[in-house]
Protein backbone atom coordinates (compact mmCIF):
# COMPACT_ATOMS: atom_id res chain seq x y z
CA UNK A 1 0.00 0.00 0.00
CA UNK A 2 2.73 2.66 -1.02
CA UNK A 3 0.83 4.89 -3.03
CA UNK A 4 2.21 8.08 -3.98
CA UNK A 5 0.42 11.09 -4.06
CA UNK A 6 1.67 12.24 -7.31
CA UNK A 7 -0.75 9.46 -8.35
CA UNK A 8 -3.83 10.44 -7.48
CA UNK A 9 -4.23 13.61 -9.27
CA UNK A 10 -7.08 12.62 -11.71
CA UNK A 11 -9.59 12.51 -8.57
CA UNK A 12 -10.77 15.62 -7.66
CA UNK A 13 -11.59 15.75 -3.87
CA UNK A 14 -10.58 16.73 -0.77
CA UNK A 15 -7.77 15.33 1.09
CA UNK A 16 -7.88 15.19 4.68
CA UNK A 17 -3.92 15.00 6.45
CA UNK A 18 -3.53 12.83 9.19
CA UNK A 19 -1.25 13.95 11.94
CA UNK A 20 2.15 11.78 12.77
CA UNK A 21 1.50 8.11 13.64
CA UNK A 22 -2.44 8.45 13.24
CA UNK A 23 -1.75 6.02 10.00
CA UNK A 24 -0.65 3.23 11.72
CA UNK A 25 -4.46 1.44 12.13
CA UNK A 26 -4.81 2.26 8.61
CA UNK A 27 -2.40 0.11 7.62
CA UNK A 28 -3.76 -2.70 9.70
CA UNK A 29 -6.73 -1.76 7.61
CA UNK A 30 -8.73 -0.91 10.65
CA UNK A 31 -11.72 1.00 8.57
CA UNK A 32 -12.61 4.41 10.83
CA UNK A 33 -10.39 7.33 11.12
CA UNK A 34 -11.46 9.16 14.53
CA UNK A 35 -11.42 13.27 14.19
CA UNK A 36 -8.52 13.41 16.95
CA UNK A 37 -6.58 11.57 14.28
CA UNK A 38 -7.15 14.42 11.55
CA UNK A 39 -4.87 17.56 11.20
CA UNK A 40 -5.90 19.51 8.74
CA UNK A 41 -8.48 19.48 5.61
CA UNK A 42 -8.67 20.84 2.31
CA UNK A 43 -11.21 23.57 2.97
CA UNK A 44 -14.48 22.85 4.90
CA UNK A 45 -15.70 19.58 4.41
CA UNK A 46 -19.78 18.42 3.71
CA UNK A 47 -20.76 16.06 5.40
CA UNK A 48 -21.01 12.74 3.48
CA UNK A 49 -18.56 13.43 0.64
CA UNK A 50 -16.20 11.39 -0.23
CA UNK A 51 -12.39 12.74 0.71
CA UNK A 52 -8.71 11.33 -0.12
CA UNK A 53 -7.22 10.21 2.97
CA UNK A 54 -3.31 10.77 3.56
CA UNK A 55 -0.96 10.36 6.39
CA UNK A 56 1.28 13.20 7.56
CA UNK A 57 4.32 11.58 5.09
CA UNK A 58 2.20 12.33 2.17
CA UNK A 59 1.31 8.96 1.62
CA UNK A 60 -2.35 8.25 0.54
CA UNK A 61 -3.98 5.88 2.66
CA UNK A 62 -7.62 5.33 0.79
CA UNK A 63 -10.51 6.77 0.21
CA UNK A 64 -13.58 7.26 2.67
CA UNK A 65 -17.08 9.20 3.48
CA UNK A 66 -16.79 12.30 6.08
CA UNK A 67 -18.99 12.14 8.89
CA UNK A 68 -19.49 14.73 11.80
CA UNK A 69 -18.71 12.97 15.18
CA UNK A 70 -15.90 10.99 16.69
CA UNK A 71 -15.56 8.67 13.57
CA UNK A 72 -15.06 10.97 11.18
CA UNK A 73 -14.05 8.44 8.30
CA UNK A 74 -15.29 5.20 7.24
CA UNK A 75 -13.20 4.39 4.85
CA UNK A 76 -14.34 2.39 1.77
CA UNK A 77 -10.98 1.16 0.08
CA UNK A 78 -7.54 1.62 1.31
CA UNK A 79 -6.51 0.97 -2.77
CA UNK A 80 -5.76 4.32 -4.98
CA UNK A 81 -9.42 3.57 -6.62
CA UNK A 82 -12.02 6.04 -7.72
CA UNK A 83 -15.04 5.58 -5.93
CA UNK A 84 -17.26 5.39 -9.18
CA UNK A 85 -20.39 3.34 -10.44
CA UNK A 86 -17.78 0.42 -11.18
CA UNK A 87 -16.56 0.49 -7.26
CA UNK A 88 -19.98 -0.14 -6.04
CA UNK A 89 -21.06 -2.48 -8.46
CA UNK A 90 -17.80 -4.74 -8.13
CA UNK A 91 -18.52 -4.24 -4.39
CA UNK A 92 -21.82 -5.52 -4.61
CA UNK A 93 -20.53 -8.55 -6.89
CA UNK A 94 -18.36 -9.47 -3.91
CA UNK A 95 -21.41 -9.70 -1.71
CA UNK A 96 -23.43 -11.55 -3.69
CA UNK A 97 -20.17 -13.59 -4.56
CA UNK A 98 -19.94 -14.46 -1.18
CA UNK A 99 -23.55 -15.04 -0.37
CA UNK A 100 -23.55 -17.52 -3.47
CA UNK A 101 -20.64 -19.67 -2.04
CA UNK A 102 -22.46 -19.79 1.40
CA UNK A 103 -24.94 -21.21 -0.59
CA UNK A 104 -28.00 -18.71 0.12
CA UNK A 105 -28.83 -17.61 -3.12
CA UNK A 106 -31.10 -18.73 -6.13
CA UNK A 107 -32.43 -21.05 -3.85
CA UNK A 108 -36.46 -21.87 -3.00
CA UNK A 109 -36.23 -22.62 0.26
CA UNK A 110 -34.87 -19.87 1.55
CA UNK A 111 -35.11 -16.46 0.34
CA UNK A 112 -33.65 -14.67 3.41
CA UNK A 113 -30.63 -13.57 3.58
CA UNK A 114 -28.03 -10.62 4.78
CA UNK A 115 -26.00 -9.41 1.97
CA UNK A 116 -23.93 -6.34 3.26
CA UNK A 117 -22.70 -6.37 6.75
CA UNK A 118 -20.78 -3.21 6.65
CA UNK A 119 -17.38 -3.12 7.63
CA UNK A 120 -17.67 -6.75 7.46
CA UNK A 121 -18.38 -6.28 3.65
CA UNK A 122 -15.72 -3.39 3.00
CA UNK A 123 -18.96 -0.96 3.00
CA UNK A 124 -18.91 0.67 6.27
CA UNK A 125 -22.28 2.15 7.25
CA UNK A 126 -24.46 0.00 4.59
CA UNK A 127 -26.59 -2.91 5.28
CA UNK A 128 -28.85 -4.96 2.85
CA UNK A 129 -30.67 -7.40 3.64
CA UNK A 130 -32.61 -9.96 0.82
CA UNK A 131 -36.24 -10.99 1.16
CA UNK A 132 -36.89 -12.76 -2.08
CA UNK A 133 -36.65 -10.28 -4.66
CA UNK A 134 -36.58 -7.03 -2.77
CA UNK A 135 -33.60 -6.10 -1.06
CA UNK A 136 -34.02 -3.45 2.20
CA UNK A 137 -31.17 -0.79 2.43
CA UNK A 138 -30.24 1.08 5.43
CA UNK A 139 -27.60 3.62 5.86
CA UNK A 140 -25.75 3.91 9.14
CA UNK A 141 -23.96 7.30 7.90
CA UNK A 142 -24.36 9.98 5.42
CA UNK A 143 -21.86 8.74 3.25
CA UNK A 144 -24.28 6.07 2.22
CA UNK A 145 -26.92 7.94 2.24
CA UNK A 146 -25.73 10.50 -0.08
CA UNK A 147 -24.66 7.33 -2.39
CA UNK A 148 -28.04 5.64 -2.04
CA UNK A 149 -29.24 6.06 -5.19
CA UNK A 150 -26.19 4.70 -6.76
CA UNK A 151 -25.75 2.05 -4.60
CA UNK A 152 -29.57 0.69 -5.65
CA UNK A 153 -28.72 0.88 -9.67
CA UNK A 154 -25.28 -0.91 -8.72
CA UNK A 155 -27.16 -3.73 -6.32
CA UNK A 156 -29.94 -4.56 -9.15
CA UNK A 157 -27.19 -4.22 -11.60
CA UNK A 158 -24.96 -6.59 -9.51
CA UNK A 159 -27.53 -8.97 -8.64
CA UNK A 160 -28.10 -10.65 -11.99
CA UNK A 161 -31.34 -10.54 -11.94
CA UNK A 162 -31.66 -11.82 -8.25
CA UNK A 163 -33.12 -8.39 -7.24
CA UNK A 164 -35.88 -6.38 -8.53
CA UNK A 165 -36.89 -4.23 -5.88
CA UNK A 166 -35.32 -1.79 -3.31
CA UNK A 167 -36.39 -0.30 -0.04
CA UNK A 168 -34.57 1.79 1.52
CA UNK A 169 -35.31 2.10 5.13
CA UNK A 170 -32.93 4.70 7.02
CA UNK A 171 -35.57 6.82 9.23
CA UNK A 172 -34.25 5.83 12.35
CA UNK A 173 -30.49 4.47 11.18
CA UNK A 174 -29.50 7.70 10.24
CA UNK A 175 -27.39 9.89 12.69
CA UNK A 176 -30.01 12.65 14.40
CA UNK A 177 -27.35 15.32 14.35
CA UNK A 178 -26.93 15.36 10.44
CA UNK A 179 -30.99 16.34 10.36
CA UNK A 180 -31.42 14.63 7.07
CA UNK A 181 -35.42 13.57 7.88
CA UNK A 182 -35.58 10.90 5.40
CA UNK A 183 -38.01 8.83 5.10
CA UNK A 184 -38.94 5.05 3.93
CA UNK A 185 -39.57 4.15 0.63
CA UNK A 186 -38.98 2.20 -2.51
CA UNK A 187 -35.92 3.44 -4.59
CA UNK A 188 -36.65 0.83 -7.18
CA UNK A 189 -39.60 -1.30 -8.02
CA UNK A 190 -42.21 -1.63 -5.88
CA UNK A 191 -44.07 -3.93 -3.30
CA UNK A 192 -44.37 -7.30 -4.57
CA UNK A 193 -45.28 -8.87 -1.55
CA UNK A 194 -43.99 -9.48 1.62
CA UNK A 195 -43.66 -13.58 2.83
CA UNK A 196 -40.35 -15.05 2.58
CA UNK A 197 -38.53 -17.64 3.56
CA UNK A 198 -36.10 -18.90 6.32
CA UNK A 199 -35.00 -22.94 6.01
CA UNK A 200 -38.57 -23.34 4.22
CA UNK A 201 -40.53 -21.90 6.92
CA UNK A 202 -42.75 -19.02 5.74
CA UNK A 203 -42.88 -15.25 7.56
CA UNK A 204 -44.86 -12.10 6.85
CA UNK A 205 -41.63 -9.93 6.43
CA UNK A 206 -43.28 -5.85 7.61
CA UNK A 207 -39.89 -3.89 6.19
CA UNK A 208 -42.40 -0.83 6.34
CA UNK A 209 -42.64 -1.05 10.14
CA UNK A 210 -40.43 -3.27 11.53
CA UNK A 211 -37.71 -3.53 13.40
CA UNK A 212 -34.23 -3.63 11.64
CA UNK A 213 -35.09 -4.38 7.92
CA UNK A 214 -37.75 -6.42 8.89
CA UNK A 215 -36.84 -9.31 10.57
CA UNK A 216 -33.82 -10.93 12.72
CA UNK A 217 -31.62 -12.50 9.80
CA UNK A 218 -28.36 -13.01 12.04
CA UNK A 219 -30.73 -15.58 14.15
CA UNK A 220 -31.10 -18.02 11.43
CA UNK A 221 -28.75 -21.07 12.09
CA UNK A 222 -29.76 -20.57 15.72
CA UNK A 223 -33.21 -20.88 14.94
CA UNK A 224 -32.21 -24.26 13.23
CA UNK A 225 -30.11 -25.69 16.03
CA UNK A 226 -32.87 -25.13 18.48
CA UNK A 227 -35.64 -26.82 15.99
CA UNK A 228 -33.25 -30.20 16.84
CA UNK A 229 -33.71 -29.96 20.57
CA UNK A 230 -37.36 -28.93 20.68
CA UNK A 231 -38.88 -32.14 20.20
CA UNK A 232 -41.77 -33.45 23.07
CA UNK A 233 -40.47 -30.31 25.06
CA UNK A 234 -42.49 -27.08 26.71
CA UNK A 235 -40.84 -23.97 24.46
CA UNK A 236 -40.61 -20.71 25.84
CA UNK A 237 -39.67 -18.06 23.58
CA UNK A 238 -38.78 -14.68 25.09
CA UNK A 239 -38.37 -11.52 23.49
CA UNK A 240 -40.30 -13.52 20.09
CA UNK A 241 -40.57 -10.22 17.84
CA UNK A 242 -41.86 -12.04 14.47
CA UNK A 243 -41.96 -15.45 16.22
CA UNK A 244 -38.86 -17.64 14.34
CA UNK A 245 -37.94 -19.51 16.88
CA UNK A 246 -41.00 -20.66 18.09
CA UNK A 247 -42.15 -21.83 14.67
CA UNK A 248 -39.14 -23.53 14.24
CA UNK A 249 -39.70 -25.42 17.53
CA UNK A 250 -43.52 -26.17 16.29
CA UNK A 251 -41.58 -27.76 13.48
CA UNK A 252 -39.04 -29.57 15.58
CA UNK A 253 -42.29 -31.24 17.22
CA UNK A 254 -42.54 -29.09 20.69
CA UNK A 255 -45.28 -30.65 23.02
CA UNK A 256 -45.99 -25.95 23.50
CA UNK A 257 -44.86 -23.11 22.44
CA UNK A 258 -45.44 -19.98 24.30
CA UNK A 259 -44.23 -16.75 22.66
CA UNK A 260 -43.45 -13.52 24.71
CA UNK A 261 -43.12 -10.41 23.69
CA UNK A 262 -44.14 -6.82 25.54
CA UNK A 263 -44.61 -5.65 21.90
CA UNK A 264 -48.45 -6.42 21.12
CA UNK A 265 -47.33 -5.80 17.31
CA UNK A 266 -45.04 -8.41 17.23
CA UNK A 267 -47.67 -10.46 19.37
CA UNK A 268 -49.61 -10.49 16.22
CA UNK A 269 -46.94 -10.76 13.71
CA UNK A 270 -45.80 -14.40 16.06
CA UNK A 271 -49.27 -15.25 15.70
CA UNK A 272 -49.92 -14.89 12.50
CA UNK A 273 -46.75 -16.42 11.05
CA UNK A 274 -47.07 -19.45 13.36
CA UNK A 275 -50.66 -19.26 11.41
CA UNK A 276 -48.97 -19.53 7.80
CA UNK A 277 -46.56 -22.50 8.55
CA UNK A 278 -48.86 -24.39 10.93
CA UNK A 279 -52.69 -23.48 11.09
CA UNK A 280 -54.88 -23.92 13.64
CA UNK A 281 -51.61 -25.58 16.20
CA UNK A 282 -53.43 -25.41 19.66
CA UNK A 283 -49.63 -26.15 20.56
CA UNK A 284 -48.56 -22.60 20.06
CA UNK A 285 -50.21 -19.61 22.48
CA UNK A 286 -48.24 -15.71 22.05
CA UNK A 287 -48.44 -13.26 25.17
CA UNK A 288 -47.81 -9.71 24.80
CA UNK A 289 -46.11 -9.07 28.51
CA UNK A 290 -43.05 -8.30 29.82
CA UNK A 291 -40.35 -10.60 29.91
CA UNK A 292 -39.38 -9.95 33.70
CA UNK A 293 -43.01 -10.10 34.58
CA UNK A 294 -43.72 -12.97 32.92
CA UNK A 295 -40.90 -15.31 34.27
CA UNK A 296 -41.30 -14.17 37.47
CA UNK A 297 -45.04 -15.72 37.55
CA UNK A 298 -44.53 -18.76 35.50
CA UNK A 299 -44.64 -22.28 36.25
CA UNK A 300 -41.56 -24.79 36.21
CA UNK A 301 -43.16 -26.65 33.52
CA UNK A 302 -40.97 -25.42 30.74
CA UNK A 303 -38.05 -27.68 29.55
CA UNK A 304 -36.79 -24.98 26.93
CA UNK A 305 -36.11 -21.73 27.44
CA UNK A 306 -34.85 -18.92 24.49
CA UNK A 307 -33.63 -15.79 25.68
CA UNK A 308 -33.23 -13.01 23.08
CA UNK A 309 -33.62 -9.76 24.31
CA UNK A 310 -32.97 -6.20 22.84
CA UNK A 311 -29.64 -5.00 23.62
CA UNK A 312 -29.52 -4.03 27.05
CA UNK A 313 -26.27 -1.98 26.38
CA UNK A 314 -26.32 0.46 23.22
CA UNK A 315 -23.13 2.32 24.39
CA UNK A 316 -20.31 1.56 26.54
CA UNK A 317 -21.87 3.72 29.37
CA UNK A 318 -24.62 1.33 29.63
CA UNK A 319 -22.16 -1.92 29.79
CA UNK A 320 -22.51 -2.22 33.63
CA UNK A 321 -25.95 -1.80 34.00
CA UNK A 322 -26.50 -3.72 30.78
CA UNK A 323 -24.69 -7.04 32.39
CA UNK A 324 -26.96 -6.81 35.66
CA UNK A 325 -29.92 -7.03 33.33
CA UNK A 326 -28.35 -10.16 31.18
CA UNK A 327 -27.67 -11.72 34.77
CA UNK A 328 -30.76 -11.23 36.33
CA UNK A 329 -33.21 -11.99 33.39
CA UNK A 330 -30.62 -15.56 33.34
CA UNK A 331 -31.20 -16.28 36.80
CA UNK A 332 -34.88 -16.22 36.80
CA UNK A 333 -34.49 -18.58 33.58
CA UNK A 334 -32.41 -20.84 35.36
CA UNK A 335 -34.66 -20.91 38.36
CA UNK A 336 -38.19 -21.55 36.45
CA UNK A 337 -36.55 -24.37 34.01
CA UNK A 338 -37.28 -27.76 34.85
CA UNK A 339 -34.39 -30.13 35.33
CA UNK A 340 -32.79 -31.47 32.18
CA UNK A 341 -34.40 -28.46 30.47
CA UNK A 342 -31.85 -26.17 27.83
CA UNK A 343 -31.52 -22.53 27.54
CA UNK A 344 -31.12 -20.82 24.50
CA UNK A 345 -29.48 -17.42 25.94
CA UNK A 346 -28.33 -14.64 23.65
CA UNK A 347 -26.78 -10.80 23.92
CA UNK A 348 -26.87 -8.74 20.71
CA UNK A 349 -24.76 -5.93 22.44
CA UNK A 350 -22.34 -5.08 20.32
CA UNK A 351 -20.97 -3.11 23.50
CA UNK A 352 -21.13 -6.50 25.79
CA UNK A 353 -18.03 -8.71 24.62
CA UNK A 354 -18.20 -12.79 24.48
CA UNK A 355 -16.31 -12.65 27.44
CA UNK A 356 -18.68 -10.00 29.30
CA UNK A 357 -21.99 -11.69 28.55
CA UNK A 358 -20.40 -15.71 29.44
CA UNK A 359 -19.84 -13.82 33.23
CA UNK A 360 -22.89 -12.38 32.90
CA UNK A 361 -24.42 -15.96 32.42
CA UNK A 362 -22.14 -17.49 34.75
CA UNK A 363 -23.32 -15.23 37.51
CA UNK A 364 -26.78 -16.24 36.84
CA UNK A 365 -25.81 -20.00 37.04
CA UNK A 366 -24.06 -19.33 40.69
CA UNK A 367 -26.65 -17.39 41.90
CA UNK A 368 -29.34 -19.78 41.03
CA UNK A 369 -27.53 -22.78 42.43
CA UNK A 370 -28.38 -24.94 39.37
CA UNK A 371 -25.35 -26.71 37.58
CA UNK A 372 -24.84 -25.59 34.28
CA UNK A 373 -23.21 -26.99 31.29
CA UNK A 374 -22.19 -25.11 27.71
CA UNK A 375 -23.38 -27.28 24.39
CA UNK A 376 -22.62 -24.73 22.17
CA UNK A 377 -21.29 -21.35 21.45
CA UNK A 378 -23.24 -19.16 19.41
CA UNK A 379 -23.02 -16.44 17.23
CA UNK A 380 -23.73 -14.57 14.00
CA UNK A 381 -23.63 -16.57 11.13
CA UNK A 382 -21.02 -16.42 7.72
CA UNK A 383 -23.59 -13.42 5.76
CA UNK A 384 -22.83 -11.55 8.94
CA UNK A 385 -19.29 -11.47 8.47
CA UNK A 386 -16.70 -10.08 10.68
CA UNK A 387 -13.94 -8.07 9.37
CA UNK A 388 -10.42 -9.16 11.30
CA UNK A 389 -9.39 -5.77 11.21
CA UNK A 390 -12.94 -4.27 12.99
CA UNK A 391 -13.90 -6.74 15.80
CA UNK A 392 -16.48 -4.20 16.79
CA UNK A 393 -18.33 -6.22 14.19
CA UNK A 394 -18.54 -8.89 16.34
CA UNK A 395 -22.19 -8.12 17.99
CA UNK A 396 -24.34 -11.65 18.01
CA UNK A 397 -23.40 -13.92 20.87
CA UNK A 398 -25.46 -16.51 22.83
CA UNK A 399 -24.74 -19.68 24.99
CA UNK A 400 -26.75 -23.22 24.25
CA UNK A 401 -26.89 -24.51 27.63
CA UNK A 402 -27.89 -27.23 29.70
CA UNK A 403 -29.51 -27.71 33.19
CA UNK A 404 -28.72 -30.76 35.16
CA UNK A 405 -31.20 -33.25 35.68
N1 LIG B 1 -35.93 -13.29 19.00
C1 LIG B 1 -36.39 -12.40 17.97
C2 LIG B 1 -35.74 -11.05 18.01
C3 LIG B 1 -35.89 -10.32 19.32
S1 LIG B 1 -35.79 -8.59 19.19
C4 LIG B 1 -36.22 -13.06 16.62
O1 LIG B 1 -35.73 -14.21 16.54
O2 LIG B 1 -36.57 -12.46 15.62
C5 LIG B 1 -36.21 -8.08 20.78
C6 LIG B 1 -37.70 -8.06 21.09
O3 LIG B 1 -37.82 -7.83 22.48
C7 LIG B 1 -38.52 -6.96 20.42
O4 LIG B 1 -39.55 -7.54 19.67
C8 LIG B 1 -39.09 -6.14 21.58
O5 LIG B 1 -40.45 -5.74 21.37
C9 LIG B 1 -39.02 -7.11 22.72
N2 LIG B 1 -38.92 -6.52 24.07
C10 LIG B 1 -38.21 -5.45 24.47
N3 LIG B 1 -38.31 -5.29 25.80
C11 LIG B 1 -39.10 -6.29 26.26
C12 LIG B 1 -39.57 -6.68 27.56
N4 LIG B 1 -39.23 -6.01 28.65
N5 LIG B 1 -40.36 -7.77 27.64
C13 LIG B 1 -40.69 -8.47 26.54
N6 LIG B 1 -40.28 -8.15 25.32
C14 LIG B 1 -39.49 -7.08 25.16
Amino acid sequence: MSLQTGFYSKQRMRNIYLRRGKAESLRRFHPWVFSGAIASSDGKLKEGETVRVISNDGEIMGYGHYQIGSIAVRMLTFENEEINDAFWQQRLSEAFSLRSALQLTGREDNTIYRLVHGEGDRLPGLVIDVYGKTAVMQAHSVGMHVCRETIADALIAASNGLIENVYYKSETTLPFKADLHQENGFLRGHDDGNIALENGLKFHIDWLRGQKTGFFVDQRENRSLLEHYAKGRNVLNMFCYTGGFSVYALRGNAKLVHSVDSSSKAIDLTRANAELNFPNDSRHEAFAEDAFKFLEQAGSNYDLIVLDPPAFAKHKDALRNALKGYTRLNAIAFKKIRKGGIVFTFSCSQAVNKDQFRLAVFTAAAQSGRHVRILHQLHQPADHPINIYHPEGEYLKGLHLLVRP
